[in-house]
């Protein structure tokens, strides 16, 4: 059998999970929605059916002032539990277990009734919460109950209690959040005692055949939060309590580490977890950027945990586990951890979805028809729109051909992968490239394709892409000055002192690249990656009395002095995602990148790149000019179809370039490709 580690079934004594994949919680939006339990349960069922063993819900709400933002579910009467017995009775359908994540977010509420255990701001919320009284702790702990009882009546087979990522509970525990001098705060035992009791209430009211997860955080990474002995102390107490199942928690939200996004290298935190292995008997589950099977294979393997936790895979590709289990890993959509359209889309109120898989929360609305006049059909440029346009027309019965000039599938994603922390973009690659094969797409690469080669095509999907702007600057063709293409491709070397010119995401990821001193290997699970991923944000996981698990980033000396530079007033990356925006700006200062907003730009000469700010004229003396000042359309065969009369669509870079990127084009194309 294919990954013997993860596909082996665990008995937890009343009940047996088919494998030991979790697919881990996610707030969908769907949840926000009044009556969307139709919707939802046809999300969970496809990741049941796609062979998930345990799958837990997005977080609902105990009580008015758990909710994520005013107006969130609460999941507190018998009406809701009777909605929700579709989506129980469509996963079990599958032989998949399904259980609720009970969250309360404390101070993270974004609504004015927020409350927590000491009236303390969280950095990341305007509100500030009211501290909680006596009064306000036992009705809580009650509603948890009550939560749970409703859960058992809607069929679920347990619960997940968040006791992590610095929600209500994790206020509780941890100093940083907890300043009572009651008996619910001050002493360790008293910071843990709501945990305990949440615990004690669920498992009397649901009974002992029920599931129990607590997720745990084994590691804040926020200043006042836990000693490694305070969290094996409260791991053993959840034992005794009744929990079945401990999840990890990694990471508070307003810890300035990033924990989940492509920069952090594969299965980063399964270590965190093994240190807690033989101090508990019950279940550990491990979290965090695992997002292949062999990865998770092997952190079982070697003892990490004895389950594994995925979340954002489960968008990306729903059929996961049964691909792995087929022994077929290379037909596996990859996740690869942009969060462009599942957590960024939540922080706006949008509805997730997945940059490489855009069906992702639309099970019910969108359904892939055979076409009842298939058709020869083109598709010019084999980057991400292209891609998916020709594999869903193929898959909806087309004769379809792909051209690309280039010598394989990919587009800018070749240039995207070379970035240091964007390896998993390859993975995409892979997956298209395999995809096209199955589905018999002709695929003709290097093929420099003119309106003329179209003739005969009944329609012409036009995804060529993008060409860099060369802007208008005295100098621009002086020998320092080059494009990103030639530089991420190596076709131009930088020096030592590097300007760049414009602060999109291009300009951004070429500072990465250019600023990027520690070791690197283009194995995003490398141990190599790892150890300067750990030293660069200051984790010690193996932390002991240091509160949190922070240490002194140890930044390697910097190998360029670079410039990165915008026209905008104002902070640079300002239009960059929000889940992830902060870090990449938080790293490049780190490095030492001077940020200059404000520029003009005078010329560039033997001198080096004239500028000025404010009026105030300088120079900076650089051995090389980068140019990152966005991209229009790529449409010179519009010109040549319009005059044969051939049919088209343009997507992607081709249709619009402006705020770009490969979620709107796999989007747009796929839309198009729905239609054709
Ligand atoms: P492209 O990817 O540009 O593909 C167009 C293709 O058309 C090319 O392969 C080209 O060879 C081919 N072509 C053009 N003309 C012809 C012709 N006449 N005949 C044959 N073939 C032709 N996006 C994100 O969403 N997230 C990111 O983190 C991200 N990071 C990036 C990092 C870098 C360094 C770069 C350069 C881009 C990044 N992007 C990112 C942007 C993303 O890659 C683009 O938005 C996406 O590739 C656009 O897809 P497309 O299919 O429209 O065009
Ligand atoms: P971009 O985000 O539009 O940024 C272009 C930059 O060039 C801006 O800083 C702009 O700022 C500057 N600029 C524009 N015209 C200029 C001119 N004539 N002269 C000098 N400077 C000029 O484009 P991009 O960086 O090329 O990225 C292309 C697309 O790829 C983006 O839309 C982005 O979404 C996508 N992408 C995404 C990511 C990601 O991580 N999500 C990463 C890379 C790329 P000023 O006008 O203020 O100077
Ligand atoms: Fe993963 Fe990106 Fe899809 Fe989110 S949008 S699930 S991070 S690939």
């Amino acid at each position: 059998m294919p990954y013997p580690h993860l596909l082996k079934p665990l008995d937890l004594g009343f009940t047996t999970l088919k494998n030991r994949v979790i697919m881990g919680s996610m707030h969908t939006g769907l949840e926000d929605i009044a009556n969307s339990h139709k919707r939802m349960a046809a999300f969970y069922e496809a990741r049941a059916k796609g062979g998930c063993g345990l799958i837990v819900t997005g977080g609902f709400a105990p009580n008015k002032e758990s909710v994520v933002v005013q107006g969130g579910p609460i999941f507190d009467n018998e009406i809701e539990a009777q909605k929700h017995r579709i989506i129980t009775e469509a996963v079990h359908a599958h032989g998949a277990k399904i259980v609720v994540q009970l969250l309360h977010t404390g101070r993270y509420a974004y609504s004015k009734n927020l409350v927590a255990p000491s009236a303390i701001k969280a950095p990341i919320n305007p509100y500030t919460p009211r501290e909680m009284t006596e009064e306000d702790i036992q009705r809580t702990i009650s509603d948890y109950a009550q939560c749970a009882a409703m859960c058992v009546l809607a069929g679920y087979d347990g619960v997940e209690i968040m006791g992590s990522e610095g929600y209500l509970i994790n206020q509780f525990i941890a100093l940083r959040t907890n300043q009572r001098t009651d008996r619910w705060g001050g002493a360790f035992e008293n910071r843990i005692r709501f945990a305990l009791e949440v615990v004690r209430a669920v498992r009397a009211r649901a009974g002992q055949n029920f599931i129990i997860i607590f997720r745990l955080s084994m590691l804040d990474l926020v200043e006042g939060g836990s000693t490694w002995d305070e969290v094996v102390a409260l791991a053993k107490e959840l034992e005794k309590a009744g929990v079945s199942i401990i999840n990890t928690g990694i990471g508070w939200h307003e810890a300035r580490v990033p924990t989940i996004a492509t920069m952090v290298p594969r299965a980063a935190y399964t270590a965190v977890t093994r240190r807690m292995m033989g101090q508990v008997k019950i279940p550990l589950i491990s979290t965090n950027r695992i997002n292949d099977p062999a990865v998770a294979d092997a952190v079982i393997a070697r003892g990490d945990s004895d389950l594994v936790s995925m979340a954002r895979p489960f968008l990306a590709d729903a059929e996961f586990v049964n691909k792995a289990a087929a022994g077929r890993p290379e037909t596996i959509n990859t996740c690869i951890g942009c969060n462009q359209a599942c957590l960024d889309h939540v922080l706006v109120g949008n509805i997730t979805s997945c940059l490489v898989n855009p069906f992702a929360c639309h099970e019910l609305e969108v359904q892939v028809e055979a076409t009842t006049t298939p058709q020869r059909m083109a598709v010019v440029g084999a980057g991400p729109a292209g891609m998916a346009a020709a594999t869903l027309l193929a898959e909806r019965g087309h004769q379809v051909t792909l051209f690309d000039a280039a010598a394989d599938v990919g587009g800018q994603f070749n240039l995207a992968r070379k970035i240091p922390g964007k390896e998993e973009f390859g993975e995409t690659l892979r997956y298209f490239r395999n995809r096209l094969d199955a589905l018999k797409v002709d695929l003709q690469f290097n093929r420099p394709v003119s309106a003329d080669d179209l003739k005969g095509y009944a329609h012409v999907v036009l995804a060529t892409g993008i060409v860099p702007r060369t802007p208008a600057i005295d100098g621009i063709h002086h020998p320092k000055v080059t494009s990103y293409i030639d530089l991420i491709e190596g076709r131009k070397q930088a020096g030592k002192r590097v300007a760049i010119i414009g602060a999109g995401g291009i300009g951004f990821d070429v500072a990465e690249l250019l600023s990027h001193a520690s070791p690197h290997s283009d194995d995003p699970a490398s141990p190599v990656n790892l150890e300067a991923y750990q030293k660069e944000w200051g984790i010690d996981v193996q932390y002991g009395d240091v509160r949190g698990g922070l240490t002194a980033p140890q930044m390697p000396a910097a190998v360029r002095e670079i410039w990165l530079l915008q026209r905008k007033t104002g902070k640079l990356g300002e239009g960059l995602a929000r889940t992830t925006g902060w870090a990449r700006r938080l790293l490049l200062q780190k490095r030492d990148v001077h940020m200059l907003g404000g520029v003009e730009y005078r010329k560039i000469d033997d001198a080096g790149l004239h500028i000025a700010i404010d009026g105030k004229e300088q120079v900076l003396d650089v051995d090389t000019v980068v140019v990152c000042a966005g991209q229009d359309p790529r449409r010179d065969l519009v010109q040549g179809l319009d005059a044969l009369g051939i049919a088209y669509t343009l997507v992607g870079g081709a249709d619009v370039a402006a705020e770009l990127d490969a979620k709107r084009a796999i989007a747009q194309a796929t839309e198009v490709a729905l239609e054709l």
